[in-house]
């Protein structure tokens, strides 16, 4: 897998988080509340619904109850018997219809015809001439008629019917002789239309609207439950058609009832919106932490390690962190900062360093070179270089040995050595049994006296050279050379030429005897054209 960025990861998890966080409210909403809300509205719906069943029941009832109290009436009897002026003038007024909410009453004699009828509008008092008595025409309506009886009781009916005045509430009942004993004497219906008032009372019942659908002629009404059917609450509804059927199973109308919304709270509202800058608060300091304890920390610690290895100045890194891990991992690379700056130490050590002599060697010699050549550059310090170099040592090495030879170097470089007192004077070991030394600031006559402290330390060293044709100790020949601000030509002072003028100035200090020194002017070979 390819390695993330801190800034790649950082989105990544705001993504993440992001995501977490919008399908938690998406589900919560729509797996939790919806169906909990759904729910709610079924159960609501079937209370509307029973509401409705228990509020048309009770207009059924009170209509057949004032029917009954008419059909038992002493009076309503004695009238099917004679029929007269005064129980018509009594009954039959514009009061009756509308004190009792009705529309129509109907007598009929226990032949099915009709003896006394009226129809009369219970709020306009606008005359209504209903047929649906009319058995003759309509024998199907004889239905709506009960049974008469001889035993005792009140046989009776109720339903819906249709009219030519719409739908309708209708409650029959017999009249018999005396109360609810005597001979079969006919019949008694009240009508009441089903009409805004009865739909206003209904809608206080079921606490919402109800509406009614008189233009059912050629609809399909398949499948519609019925008024007093118990309805299965399957799922949620806005509105339902409920059917209405006269005795026959013929539709007189239909109601439709509008049932309660319920609806989700809008996603985006005071709450959600508290909440969400709440949790985008909470997110926010999470992530600042994140990024402050651990982003941060971890691109500085990357940094400096890039910086260490770069520079290789092998600055400690910081140690304090908030993140324990961070610390170790600070703490580890400081360590290994530690053994890897040893190791440089040594190295350089071993690369600047004679192995045999101990003195520092040509590698060492040449970086302290460039050192006072900048000096004399810069500054104008002058130093002086001279070459040292063993009289006849073969001849040394021939008669004692080669490790006589090496014990000779190493006694010849501690005289050398202590030499040089100051702290720019340096001593190397050039190569084989040659030696160089490096005075700073120094002139040629304290050169001079130098040079023969030199030799005087190696008389007094007195090592037996007994194959020497110079003397009976080991002794040396110096060349060197004193470099001066004027020698600097062009901020130019080639190391070579240096070299080149104490070799000489050895040369001669060997051709003229050996055990002795020649001081030579340094000359510089840049070609005259660049001074
Ligand atoms: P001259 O007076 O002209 O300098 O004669 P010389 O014999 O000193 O010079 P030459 O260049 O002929 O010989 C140098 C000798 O130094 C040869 C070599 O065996 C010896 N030598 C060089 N390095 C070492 C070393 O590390 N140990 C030992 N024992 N001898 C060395
Ligand atoms: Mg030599
Ligand atoms: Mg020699």
């Amino acid at each position: 897998m390819k390695p993330l960025s801190f800034r790649q990861l950082q989105l990544r998890v705001l993504t993440l988080l992001f995501l977490l966080f919008s399908s938690t409210i998406i589900g919560y909403r729509y797996f939790l509340e919806l169906p909990k809300l759904e729910k709610n509205i079924a159960l609501l719906a079937e209370k509307e619904l029973k509401l409705l069943h228990y509020g048309v029941q009770t207009a059924l009832t009170s209509l057949s109850r004032l029917t009954y109290d008419y059909s038992v009436w002493t009076s309503t009897y004695e009238f099917m018997h004679d029929i007269n002026a005064e129980y018509i003038d009594e009954n039959m007024v514009p009061d009756t219809f509308n004190s009792l909410k009705i529309d129509g009453i109907f007598y009929l004699n226990e032949n099915f015809e009709p003896i006394l009828t009226k129809g009369l509008h219970h709020l306009s008092n606008e005359k209504l001439t209903f047929s649906f008595y009319d058995f003759k025409k309509y024998p199907l309506n004889s239905k709506m008629l009960p049974t008469p009886i001889n035993r005792e009781g009140a046989p009776h009916k109720e339903g819906f019917i249709n009219t030519q005045y719409g739908p309708a509430l209708f409650s029959a009942f017999q009249i018999r002789d005396s109360n609810k004993f005597g001979d079969n004497r006919g019949f008694l219906i009240f009508l009441q239309l089903i009409e805004e008032p009865l739909l206003d009372l209904l809608n206080q019942s079921t606490l919402t609207k109800i509406s009614i659908d008189n233009d059912i002629l050629g609809k399909n009404l398949n499948g519609l439950p019925l008024w007093n059917e118990k309805i299965k609450i399957e799922d949620v509804k806005p509105y339902r058609h409920i059917l209405f059927q006269d005795m026959n199973g013929l539709p007189v109308t239909v109601l439709k009832i509008k049932h309660s919304k319920g609806k989700l709270p809008p996603l985006l509202n005071e709450h959600s919106l508290i909440f969400i800058s709440i949790l985008s608060l909470f997110i926010y300091l999470f992530y600042h932490l994140i990024a402050h304890t651990i982003i941060k920390p971890v691109k500085k610690l990357a940094l400096s390690i890039k910086l260490v290895d770069e520079e290789l100045g092998f600055k400690l890194l910081e140690e304090k962190f908030s993140v324990t891990e961070l610390m170790v991992v600070s703490n580890n690379v400081n360590q290994l900062i530690n053994t890897v700056q040893q190791q440089n130490d040594l190295l350089r050590k071993q690369a600047t360093t004679d192995q045999l002599t101990n003195l520092m060697n040509r590698h060492g010699l040449l970086a302290v070179l460039e050192i006072h050549k900048d000096l004399c550059i810069r500054q104008g310090i002058t130093f002086a270089v001279v070459m040292c170099d063993i009289d006849h040592f073969k001849q040394y090495n021939d008669y004692f040995g080669h490790l006589e030879g090496d014990q000779a170097l190493v006694d010849v470089a501690q005289v050398l050595k202590l030499q040089c007192k100051r702290t720019n004077d340096y001593c190397a070991r050039y190569g084989g049994e040659e030696f160089t030394l490096l005075f700073s600031d120094m002139s040629e006559k304290d050169l001079q006296e130098k040079l023969l402290s030199i030799s005087d330390a190696m008389k007094t060293l007195n090592i037996a050279h007994p194959k020497s044709k110079t003397a009976p100790h080991m002794t040396f020949s110096c060349g060197a050379t004193i470099i001066k601000t004027t020698d600097v030509v062009n901020h130019s002072l080639p190391i070579s030429d240096i070299f080149k003028c104490a070799d000489q100035a050895l040369y001669e200090a060997k051709s003229t005897g050996r055990n002795n020194f020649v001081i030579k002017e340094f000359v510089t070979l840049v070609p005259d054209e660049k001074r």
